[in-house]
C-alpha cells in the first residue's frame, strides 16, 4: 500500500523502516485500518486495549474507541509514573524492557494488544508476558502490518493474530 513509505537504511543500515506517518494522516485510510485492526475482535468481548509505545498508541486509542473499551499504554523503561511491573528482553544487539501499571489490568480481563508492526515479535512476546503476569486472558493480536521474512508469529503461536497488511522485505 503506497501509504506506507519504506525508508531504506533506518534506523541502521540493512532495515527498511515501514514509515506509517502518510497513512496516519489519511482520514480514509486511518478509519479503513482501523477497522480492520478491530473487526475479528468485535464480538470477543474485549475489556481492555493494550497499546505498545510508540505507534500502538496512535492505533490503539481509536481500535478501543471501535471496540468501546478503554486503553492501557505499554511503555519503555522509565516513563510510567506509578507501580509497574517489567520485563526485559533480547535483542539483537543489547536488551530492552516494557512497563505496564500494574492496576492497569485486573484478574481475568479480556485483553487485546495492539502494535502496528510485528518483526521479530520480541516486544509483542514481552508484552504477552506482562499481561499474562497481571492475570489479563489474552484475546488477540492486532498489528497493521508484519514482517512476514522474520516469522515473528512462530513466537505467538498461541495467540489468535490479525494484521491487516503483509511486508515481503
Ligand atoms: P519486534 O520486537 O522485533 O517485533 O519489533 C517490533 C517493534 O519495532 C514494533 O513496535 C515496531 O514499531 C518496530 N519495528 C521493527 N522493525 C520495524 C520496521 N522495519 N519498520 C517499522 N517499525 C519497526
Amino acid at each position: 500500500m503506497e501509504l506506507i513509505r519504506e525508508v531504506p537504511d533506518f534506523p541502521e543500515p540493512g532495515i527498511s523502516f515501514k514509515d506509517i506517518t502518510p497513512l496516519l494522516s489519511d482520514v480514509e485510510a486511518l478509519s479503513e485500518v482501523v477497522d480492520l485492526m478491530a473487526r475479528p475482535f468485535r464480538d470477543a468481548s474485549v475489556a481492555t486495549v493494550l497499546g505498545i509505545e510508540a505507534r500502538g498508541f496512535v492505533l490503539g486509542a481509536p481500535v478501543a474507541l471501535e471496540l468501546k473499551c478503554g486503553f492501557v499504554p505499554v511503555r519503555k523503561e522509565g516513563k510510567l509514573p506509578s507501580a509497574t511491573v517489567k520485563e526485559t528482553y533480547e535483542l539483537e544487539y543489547g536488551t530492552n524492557t516494557v512497563e505496564i501499571h500494574i492496576d492497569a489490568i485486573r484478574d481475568g480481563d479480556r485483553v487485546l494488544i495492539v502494535d502496528d508492526v510485528l518483526a521479530t515479535g520480541g516486544t509483542m512476546l514481552a508484552t504477552c508476558n506482562l499481561t499474562r503476569r497481571l492475570g489479563g486472558a489474552i484475546v488477540g493480536l492486532s498489528f497493521l502490518g508484519e514482517l512476514q521474512f522474520l516469522n515473528g508469529r512462530d513466537k505467538l503461536k498461541a495467540h489468535r493474530i490479525q494484521s491487516v497488511l503483509q511486508f515481503g522485505k
